[in-house]
């Protein structure tokens, strides 16, 4: 049994729909779930229509407005496979039995009605899943959050102890990204946690969620282009743990964030700020009384107010137009020379490094915004990436 999930700009179009059907027709011999995003821009524009009435919409009714959004593209595939004569249905979250928790816009898949889409399957040779949407134990239509169609797959791949392949409009994961780096490298195979590393460092590859469940079930994922069935193009994420390797594999960019440093005696009292305001903690260094940490730049007001509200803590130093680059890869402590090198061309380049944190498997330093460009192009010719 395979699961295949197809992104947003890969059925952006009927015509787009029509293909994937017809080569799900000529290339998949077994029983077959297909997890679908909502076509296209369809989730940003509902977002906008809801906030053209309310800037900040009921949760509940958002979530209502944007599970139609995966609704639509998941029947239009089923009637585009039935047209093709593939037996297929499509089920939404609560038909699927998707139980989440309460959360809406940001709710936790708990489990998934596999006796009922093991018989379904039965009748049928395909089931049409939309992705991004469950239930409450209630029956309440929730969201898993943006990019949440990912976790769909490989949680109901890892409840039915499927194939997982994920489809998307880039052909596998590089070394570097290739809009940028004509010479990125693509990377055959990937371990969970080095993908784990790379999403949470800013590269768009697969949602961080999604690569949980996986890691969780040690579901073995595929990652390719739409439409290419070639399986030698794309990049598997697997279980793979190297003894004592030494490598850097990727580097990944998150652009336009900004550096706070505060000092204080109520650390944790900060934290709890963030924790208030969903952000993610990174680079979080902590020394003595002082603590710093990076956060989107769009998102500094927002933490600056809020610690003036809470605890009229002042942020002392901030450092905007910065950009995280992070090498993802293993052996980081184990053998220093790999920061040695970099440091010193860094030297030599005259780019000052602003932050840095390090661990065996990452190593996260903060430029100039300006600096982003030369950094890269030092760091992959210095690491062959
Ligand atoms: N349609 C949702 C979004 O745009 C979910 C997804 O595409 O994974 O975020
Ligand atoms: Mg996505």
């Amino acid at each position: 049994m395979i699961v295949q999930k197809y992104g947003g700009s890969s059925v952006a179009s009927i015509e787009k729909i029509e293909a994937i059907a017809q080569n799900i027709k000529q290339t998949v011999k077994e029983k077959l779930i297909v997890v679908v995003s909502a076509m296209g821009k369809t989730t940003n524009n509902l977002i906008s229509l809801a906030q053209s009435i309310q800037k900040e919409p009921n949760k509940r009714e958002l979530d209502h407005l944007l599970s139609t959004g995966e609704q639509q593209s998941a029947s239009l595939m089923a009637m585009a496979l039935q047209k093709v004569g593939v037996d297929a249905i499509s089920l939404n979250g609560i038909e699927a039995g998707i139980k989440t928790t309460k959360t809406h816009g940001k709710a936790l898949i708990k489990s998934i009605n596999t006796k009922k889409l093991f018989s379904l399957l039965q009748k049928h040779d395909c089931l049409v899943i939309t992705g991004f949407q469950g239930c409450t134990h209630d029956g309440t239509i929730t969201t898993l959050g943006r990019g949440g169609s990912d976790t769909t797959a490989t949680a109901i791949a890892s409840a039915m102890n499927a194939k997982c392949e994920i489809y998307t409009d880039v052909e596998a994961i590089y070394s570097v990204n290739p809009a940028r780096h004509k010479n990125a490298k693509k990377l055959n195979e990937l371990s969970f946690n080095t993908v784990l590393e790379m999403a949470s460092a800013g590269a768009k590859v697969l949602d961080e969620r999604a690569i949980e469940v996986a890691k969780k079930y040690g579901t073995k994922i595929y990652l390719g282009k739409t439409l290419c069935n070639d399986h030698s193009k794309g990049t598997y994420v697997m279980d793979k743990n190297f003894m004592e390797q030494v490598e850097v594999k990727n580097i990944s960019v998150r652009e336009n964030v900004c550096l706070m440093k505060l000092e204080t005696q109520k650390i944790s009292q900060v934290i709890f700020v963030l924790q208030k305001l969903n952000q993610n903690l990174e680079m979080l260094t902590i020394n003595e009384d002082i603590i710093s940490f990076i956060c989107k730049k769009e998102h500094q007001k927002t933490i600056e107010n809020a610690l003036k509200d809470i605890q009229n803590l002042k942020v002392e130093k901030i450092l905007e137009e910065i950009s995280r680059i992070t090498l993802v890869g293993y052996g980081f402590a184990t053998h220093p020379q790999i920061v040695c090198d970099m440091l010193t061309k860094m030297e030599c380049k005259k780019i000052d490094i602003l932050h840095l944190v390090q661990t065996e498997t990452t190593l996260s330093f903060l430029v100039k915004k300006e600096k982003e460009k030369e950094t890269i192009k030092t760091l992959v010719s210095l690491y062959k990436l």
